[in-house]
This record gives C-alpha cells, structure tokens and sequence, in this order.
C-alpha cells in the first residue's frame, strides 16, 4: 500500500515535498512479537532490494530498537524504541495499529534532522488504515511498516510471504513504481500492472503465494520496467553532496 511514495520528504505540520535525493542510510527494526525467522525474512529481502536498486545504502540493523532510557517512571519516552511508535496508533478496541499515526511520528523522528535516512518497522502487531478490515504494510514517504501476522502459519511460504510483502514496500521507499508511468493501476496508491513485487495484492495470503511462485519461476523480483527504475533513481545526486554543495 502506498501513501506517499519515497521521492517526498515530511515536514512537520504534515506537509509533503518532493525531492530529488535519497537518503544514504536505512533503518530497520522489529517489535519483539517478530520471531527470529520471520525478521530475517525481511530483513534479507531488504537487503536484496538494496543490492538490485546498486544503491550506496547502508543498512542499519537496530533489531529490537529501545534507547537506554526507554521506558522512565512507568511511561515510554516519546522517540525512544519501537514499542513508543506502536503505541502511538495502538486502537485497543479493534487489537489493532493504525499505520498512519505510527508512520507519521516515525517521520518526525528528532534524528532524521541529523541523517536523514529509511525506516523499515516489522512488527507482530495487526495493521489498518482508514476503513480497512486491514493491512499488510504501508510506505508513508521514507517510512514503512510491514506486519508479520497475517503470514503465519503456512510454513516456508511464511517466509516467501514476508519476503514479498518486504520487497513492495523497500520498493515504495525507493519510488517504485514509477507514479508518471502509463498504465498504473490506481489501487491504494498507483501500483505496477506486470507480474511483479509492485503490483498490488488484495487476497492475503494468495495473492502473496502467488507472486512468490512467480518470482521462483522468473528469478525476478521486479518487472524489467520497474527494476530500470529502481536502478535509476538509486543514481540520483547524493543527499549529502547536496548539502555540502
Ligand atoms: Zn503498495
Ligand atoms: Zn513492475
């Protein structure tokens, strides 16, 4: 699902901007309901995007993310781990994590002031957004979240599951696919109408199975179309050679 795509930078006060530059760092992290398989899932496909993308990006991986002083007298501190960011859109009537809240505080992160970089959350937590029943995983800017839990329970195909659900997202964060391109399909965000990781899934898991058979099949993770775009916006100028120029 795709909000904003990632050639925007957030303001504060909820302003979007477009921007020709990527960030040279990635952040990833898991919430501790993520297993260890289900996050190397992830963070593998992340990886792998990076290297399709030949993208100088570095890939952080901060696991579960609790600064030192986290949680102080009985509260979590607003910024300081992964359990803050959920908190924030945490609906106890519906058990579930509105992404909107949780991706916009991600965005305001005090350090994207200092290295603006990529966040990738993985978490155990179900998803919404709006009037969804729910969601998978959204991409708001250079921010996404993805949840593991509709995946469980199929196996291996759990980790293909993961794994596809990683690749569309990293892909929305790099600006995949193309939003000037023709022939988008306009489903919860413009989305690639080739068998490929951009195409929007609807029927969780098939539609997930599926692509992940495709993709055995083609060892292609990306339609050629949306893998030359990926490769061309990863050489576009460098955020810090633009802020030293
Ligand atoms: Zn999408
Ligand atoms: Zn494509």
């Amino acid at each position: 699902m795709l909000l904003y795509p990632g050639n925007h930078k957030y303001h504060m006060g909820g302003k979007f901007e477009h921007i020709q530059t990527l960030p040279e760092d990635l952040y990833v992290m898991r919430t501790s309901n993520v297993s260890d398989s289900e996050y190397g899932s992830a963070v593998c496909a992340v990886r792998e995007v990076v290297a399709l993308a030949q993208a100088r990006i570095a890939v952080h991986d901060f696991g579960v993310w609790r600064q030192r002083d986290y949680f102080q007298n009985g509260q979590l501190m607003p910024h300081g781990s992964v359990d803050w960011y959920i908190k924030i859109g945490d609906n106890p009537q519906r058990r579930q994590v509105n992404v909107w809240p949780v991706l916009s505080a991600i965005l305001k992160d005090p350090n994207q002031a200092q290295t603006r970089h990529f966040d990738v959350l993985i978490t155990g937590n179900d998803l919404y957004l709006g009037n969804t029943n729910f969601v998978v995983g959204a991409a708001l800017a250079t921010a996404t979240i993805i949840s593991v839990v509709r995946f469980r329970g199929f196996g291996v195909l759990t980790q293909e599951c993961i794994k596809q659900e990683t690749y569309h997202e990293i892909g929305h964060l790099f600006g995949l696919p193309n939003q000037n391109r023709s022939g988008l399909v306009k489903s919860l965000g413009g989305h690639c109408p080739n068998e490929c990781a951009m195409q929007q899934g609807l029927a969780v898991p098939r539609d997930w199975i599926n692509r992940a058979n495709a993709r055995a099949e083609s060892r292609r993770v990306f339609c050629g179309t949306c893998a030359n775009d990926l490769q061309v916006r990863s050489r576009l100028p460098r955020a810090s050679i633009l802020r030293s120029g």
